[in-house]
């Protein structure tokens, strides 16, 4: 075996490590709504109960202000990292790139790929393509619908035929969407179509993470063209940057590959801009202000979801029969409550109720103590309160006291004469 030269050892690619991250990416999509805490999902929206289930917090819809928060910094915290890294998502971490290149693979080791006019010979082949989009659309499809039902209970309601028609249709549509994606779509979603690309454009500045071929570096240039074959969105790189660009380093490893053959560093680098500052280009005013903000939104977020209240109680008169008057003179009021334990273990509560100014015990009839309930989940508790019947108004408070008498939460409701 010939002895390497200097440049030839140090022969460094990228694309191991974006295969790697592009899989990390889609395993993580895909494995997120197994994971369970405390027998609740990591990440679901259960839209019957009103709730989100987010890292071992129960979010109920009262709470969506969290939510909401968590958006709020989702979102400048991806506009923070496309000012900085440009598109490095779209190259380095998107499942539409994943899917596209899974695409691409499975057709060139059918001897599809960039082919026409396969005749008759290339039916079966086409065939065994094309269900090989539909498997992944289905995949992608299901994967979705687990972030709002439970795996194991998907399967069990897609063996039995059983999902509501809403559920049907959201299946069937996306998985129809990313088969057209895969058979007709694929790079062109991320050029003409993907909003985030058109985003980019917007925040892109002089300091953001691009793929450069510094005008210095041209002269060595071969002219070989192994730069412009490789490009999965057909640009050449060395026309300067272009919106088109998904970052994914490709023609910086086709570059390496080429000039390491003569010993040279390939001409192609990522650069923060293209006036060489480097990493000195991040500090200015725009990435600043908007990683003050981001950071500031996270810190709220952390300080609004550490001092939320492990239990809630949301009383309301009845309105199937709001109150009556017994034999004794006394007044019976119907209440509907809906207790939601939001820690992470199982706990029983009581319902009492007082009058708010006096403190005095009221009576309660019902199913209003030992309430057991598991962790993150709501349920709703119907029962009567019985009073003297009030000269004018009484105001009254609920309180949803834990197994050790520690009030967890309170209610407030008024009865009127
Ligand atoms: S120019 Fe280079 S980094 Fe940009 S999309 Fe093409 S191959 Fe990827
Ligand atoms: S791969 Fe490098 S040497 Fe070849 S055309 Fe592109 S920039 Fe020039």
């Amino acid at each position: 075996m010939s002895e390497k030269t200097s440049h030839q050892t140090q022969l460094r690619l990228l694309s191991p490590w974006r295969r790697r991250c592009q899989w990390a990416t889609t395993l993580l999509l895909l494995l997120t709504p197994w994971v369970q805490i405390a027998g609740n999902s990591l990440l679901r929206v259960d839209i019957p109960e009103l709730s989100i289930y987010f890292f071992g917090q129960t979010l109920r819809i009262e709470e969506l202000y969290l939510v909401l928060i968590f958006s709020l910094a989702m979102t400048l915290g991806f506009l923070l990292t496309t000012m900085l890294l440009g598109r490095v998502w779209c190259g380095w971490f998107c499942p539409q790139t994943t899917l596209t290149d899974l695409a691409e693979w499975f057709a060139t080791r059918l001897g599809l790929h960039g082919k026409k006019g396969q005749g008759e010979k290339g039916f079966g082949k086409k065939l065994a393509l094309h269900s090989f989009y539909l498997a992944l659309a289905f995949l992608v499809s299901s994967n979705l619908l687990w972030y709002f039902i439970k795996p194991f209970d998907f399967f069990a309601k897609l063996a039995a035929l059983e999902f509501h028609y809403a559920t049907w249709i959201c299946l069937l549509t996306v998985a129809m969407i990313i088969y057209l994606d895969l058979a007709l779509i694929r790079r062109l979603m991320c050029s003409e179509f993907c909003p985030y690309g058109r985003f980019q454009t917007v925040l892109a500045d002089k300091s953001t993470l691009a793929l450069h071929l510094p005008s210095a570096e041209l002269a060595r240039c071969i002219k070989c063209n192994s730069c412009v074959r490789v490009c999965p969105m057909q640009i050449d790189i060395r026309d300067g940057y272009q919106v088109e660009c998904i970052n994914c380093g490709r023609c910086l490893d086709a570059c390496r590959r080429v000039m390491n053959k003569r010993n040279q560093p390939g001409l192609i680098s990522y650069t923060f801009g293209t006036e060489g500052k480097g990493a000195k280009a991040l500090l200015n005013l725009r990435t600043l202000l908007l990683s003050m903000v981001t950071l500031a939104l996270v810190a709220i977020l952390f300080f609004a979801a550490h001092q939320r209240p492990e239990a809630s109680l949301k009383i309301s008169v009845s309105h199937m029969a709001s109150s009556r008057a017994l034999k004794d003179g006394k007044r019976a009021t119907f209440f509907n409550a809906w207790v939601n334990n939001r820690s992470n273990s199982p706990a029983t509560y009581d319902i009492k109720a007082r009058q708010a100014e006096s403190g005095t015990a009221l009576s309660l009839k019902g199913r209003t103590s030992q309430l057991k309930m598991q962790a993150g989940k709501n349920l709703r508790v119907d029962f009567v309160l019985v009073t003297a019947v009030p000269k004018t108004r009484l105001d009254v408070e609920f309180i949803l006291l834990d197994q050790n008498g520690k009030e967890m939460a309170v209610s407030q409701a008024f009865i009127e004469e």
